[in-house]
């Protein structure tokens, strides 16, 4: 059983990480998702809010687990018995912060192997920060976030 994690922010998750766990998922007998609680960032939601959004919207994939974790990637990694690193690169300006983090998780944990999975075109453009932006303006986010998350950022800024 050759597990993957994919750690990351998801404040919220999108249409964009649903890509790339389906494409990690097609590569690995199960992928582990994981919130990562990043002490540097003041998220919109809270650990646990990311966590039900993710699983409600991974439920009828098979063989993904979502969870959390507060500390180092590599050693949730070993945690949880994952072969390796699922990372997301959408554009060149992904690419210097994703080079360093891979080098130094991989000086960290050499038997650690970070992926990167390309998504569809059509997710490029999209990250979680626009999302927040455009639901705080009451724009229609439907067409890039699973209806969970439509429901939770509607409930988010009607508050
Ligand atoms: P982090 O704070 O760790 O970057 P994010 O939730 O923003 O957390 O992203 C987690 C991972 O998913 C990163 O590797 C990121 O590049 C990738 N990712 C984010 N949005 C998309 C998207 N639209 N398409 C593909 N990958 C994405």
């Amino acid at each position: 059983m050759r597990k993957v994690l994919y750690p990351g922010t998801f404040d919220p998750v999108t249409n964009g990480h649903i890509d790339i766990i389906n494409r990690a998922r097609e590569m690995f007998d199960g992928v582990i998702v994981t919130v990562a609680v990043n002490p540097t960032k003041t998220p919109l939601f809270s650990v646990e809010e990311r966590v039900e959004m993710l699983r409600k919207s991974v439920a009828d994939i098979d063989n993904i687990t979502v969870d959390s974790f507060d500390g180092l990637v590599v050693d949730h990694a070993h945690e949880t018995g994952a072969v390796g690193i699922i990372r997301g690169l959408r554009a060149l300006s992904d690419f210097e912060y994703e080079f360093q983090m891979a080098l130094m998780n991989r000086k960290l944990a050499g038997d650690l192997t970070t992926v990167f999975l390309i998504p569809h075109e059509k997710y490029t453009y999209l990250n979680s920060s626009i999302v927040r932006n455009l639901a705080s303006l009451n724009s229609d986010v439907s067409d890039f976030v699973p209806p969970v998350v439509v429901e939770m950022l509607k409930s988010k800024f009607s508050k």
